[in-house]
């Protein structure tokens, strides 16, 4: 009873719609805090579960079946959604500034933003590629390319910078999807500038197997230098003729963070501390690919971040009620499966677990469909 009377009449404000905040709605639409004014703020309303992506990319899933539903969300937690971008922090008055011109006060805030990919390397990759994230402009720019394709002239060499689980995906993705829709043959590349550490050896070597019997063209320990209408010019000197290139490299923070005096780690990505709270400031949580908990740094993946989500739903409603924080301590390796489009899949998990099959699809659609239902 105590609690509730503390939390009452404070704002709490979550800013983006990414994986740990969808969690903390979720969790406080199951129980509400009586007094609580909350607010989201998002740049859209409906939100994209990334472990879907390629299949929805492959055909598998439709573009509904991959979106989270912010708008609905917010209401059954009681919060209000702004559909804004946030473009600035005011720390000292504890203000969040909106795109639209609208500031906004806090007691706690939230920041949940996820990343935008590092084109800095690539010259030409901002004019003559799609990147990845933000998932929501990727799927604009989606639409478009296919269209193309499906033209008697439209493109048909297609290129994927970025050798992590994301990039490997995408390639499986694209060529199943294209494979089954174009008379003729396609070309898909994967370049990657070296191994993906969150891959063991056995899971490697399947998925080497498996892209030669696609026929994916790999260009291993070689980087993308250059993207330009013809395709791309690698380190080595070489190219790769492509059409269409898309690219899922390494992760810069959002821009709007570099501004704010809050803790960042040596890449400024927000530093956190076991509680999720911003290290120099305890007013402020963060979680998902935006933050590093300093502690326990553990690779940018979505499950992390769903791992936050019930951590950080939990210590929020401490924090407003002034009562102390729960300290978290992540796993330290996840399941990893990589779905190769053709309704099969390649998993693994810690240095030595390797599989591959159909079932090994089940499980992740199982996995993922589940964790939608929440929402739905
Ligand atoms: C193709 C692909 C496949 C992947 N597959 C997997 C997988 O199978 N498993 C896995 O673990 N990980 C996977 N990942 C990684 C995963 O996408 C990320 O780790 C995950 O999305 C991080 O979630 P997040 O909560 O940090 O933020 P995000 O999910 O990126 O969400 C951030 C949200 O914040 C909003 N936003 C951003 N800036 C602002 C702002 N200034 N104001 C308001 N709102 C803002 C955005 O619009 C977005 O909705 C994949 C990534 C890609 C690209």
């Amino acid at each position: 009873m105590a609690s509730s009377i503390e939390s009452a009449g404070k704002h709490l404000v979550l800013v983006g719609g990414g994986h740990a905040h969808v969690l903390v709605l979720e969790a406080f639409a199951r129980n509400p805090e009586p007094g609580l004014t909350m607010t989201l703020v998002s740049k859209e309303s409906l939100t994209p579960y990334s472990g879907m992506l390629p299949g929805h990319l492959a055909g598998v899933y439709t573009r509904d079946e991959i979106h989270i539903d912010l708008e609905r969300l917010a209401r059954a937690a009681g919060a209000r959604l702004i559909l804004d971008e946030a473009i600035g922090f005011d720390r000292a008055a504890r203000r969040v500034r909106l795109k639209g011109g609208e500031g906004l006060a806090y007691d706690i805030l939230s920041v949940d933003i996820g990343i935008t990919p590092d084109l800095s390397g690539i010259a030409g990759a901002e004019e003559h590629a799609l990147a990845v994230k933000p998932i929501g402009s990727l799927l604009k720019q989606w639409d478009g390319l296919v269209e193309k394709a499906l033209t008697p002239n439209g493109p048909r060499r297609f290129a994927i910078v970025g050798g992590g689980a994301a990039g490997i995906c995408l390639a499986f993705a694209i060529q199943a999807f294209f494979a089954a829709r174009l008379s003729g043959p396609i070309e898909v590349s994967l370049i990657a500038a070296s191994e993906a550490p969150e891959i063991n050896a056995g899971m490697r070597k399947r998925i080497a197997r498996a892209l030669k019997h696609r026929r994916i063209a790999v260009h291993a320990e070689d980087a993308a230098v250059r993207i330009d209408q013809d395709g791309v010019i690698l380190a080595s000197g070489s190219s790769v003729p492509a059409d269409a290139v898309l690219v899922s490299t390494h992760a810069a923070p959002p821009p709007v963070l570099a501004a704010t005096d809050w803790a960042k780690d040596e890449g400024g990505f927000l530093a956190i501390a076991p509680t999720l709270q911003i290290l120099n400031d305890a007013a402020v949580f963060a979680a998902g690919d935006c933050a590093t908990m300093i502690a326990h740094p553990r690779p940018k993946a979505g499950v992390f971040a769903v791992r936050q989500g019930p951590v950080l739903a939990q210590n929020l409603r401490r924090a407003v009620r002034g009562e102390a924080l729960e300290r978290y301590t992540p796993q330290r390796d996840h399941l990893l499966v990589i779905a190769t489009g053709d309704g099969r899949a390649i998993g693994g998990r810690g240095r030595f677990l390797a599989f591959e099959g159909r079932l090994a699809w089940r499980l992740k659609d199982f996995i993922d469909r589940r964790f939608m239902r929440r929402f739905a």
